[in-house]
């Protein structure tokens, strides 16, 4: 049994002031919903929000995290940081991260092993651009991005969360339809089955790109897509919310 998981990713949005109007938004109708809410936010932010959704059942954590554990790494966050402030998830491997600051897959799939080591959960992201899925080359690059993650988490697979983010839906509108999405979410369970059948079973797959109120029933409904890692729709509690009651 796979417990939804909406996320949402604040990327690099948020102040104290608007925060606060967000969180107490989402924590105004988190109560009686069935799916786990989870929100990734700006590093800066995280004691805000831990005092903000400690106890409330609503669990937080950051965009990115270091492969060190401390030292001359200017501008680096380690594992044990984002401990400090109670965070329970961490994303790696953002399309964003790829291809703005050259993360590779293997660093990525260290990432994930640090986080694991810290007790975090890591939400590894994987995704093709347009140009690859034009290509038909979707299968291809996915497991190529998840296979070094499967190998480094080895026996802890079952401690990871994957997002499928097609990076041509990351905040464009477009949307993979939900077989679209289904197919590759089927085609990633396979994949981390080659690895351990069991904990294949019980690991959560997210869809993210442009997922909205109004797409959120289709795509959530589908047998391999077990949750949502929202974007822009995660900046406002009620489309946040909407999302979530629509699992
Ligand atoms: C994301 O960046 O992880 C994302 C899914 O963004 P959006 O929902 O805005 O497409």
């Amino acid at each position: 049994m796979r417990t939804t998981l909406i996320a949402g990713n604040w990327k690099m949005n948020g102040s104290l002031a608007s925060n606060a109007g967000l969180l107490s938004g989402i924590l105004a109708g988190a109560a009686d919903l069935s799916a786990e809410l989870a929100v990734c936010v700006p590093a800066p932010y995280l004691a805000q929000v831990q005092a903000a959704l400690a106890g409330s059942g609503v669990s937080w954590g950051a965009q990115d995290v270091s492969v060190h554990e401390s030292g001359a790494y200017t501008g680096e966050i380690s594992p044990a940081m984002l401990n400090d402030f109670g965070s329970r998830y961490v994303i790696v491997g953002h399309s964003e991260r790829r291809s703005y600051h050259g993360e590779t897959d293997e660093l990525v799939a260290q990432k994930a092993v640090r986080a694991i080591a810290a007790g975090l959960t890591p939400i590894v992201c994987v995704g093709e651009t347009l140009q690859e899925r034009e290509q038909g080359e979707t299968d291809l690059v996915v497991t190529r991005q998840l296979k070094p993650v499967l190998a480094a988490v080895g026996a802890d697979l079952a401690k990871i969360v994957v997002a499928y983010e097609p990076v041509w839906a990351i905040g464009t509108g477009k949307t993979a339809t939900p077989d679209m999405a289904q197919q590759v979410h089927e085609l990633i369970r396979a994949t981390l089955a080659q690895a351990d059948a069991k904990a294949a079973a019980t690991v959560r797959v997210l869809y993210g790109g442009s997922m909205k109120p109004d797409n959120a029933a289709e795509l959530l409904a589908k047998p391999d897509i077990d949750g949502g890692l929202i974007g822009g729709a995660s900046l406002k509690a009620v489309d946040f919310l909407a999302i979530a009651k629509s699992a």
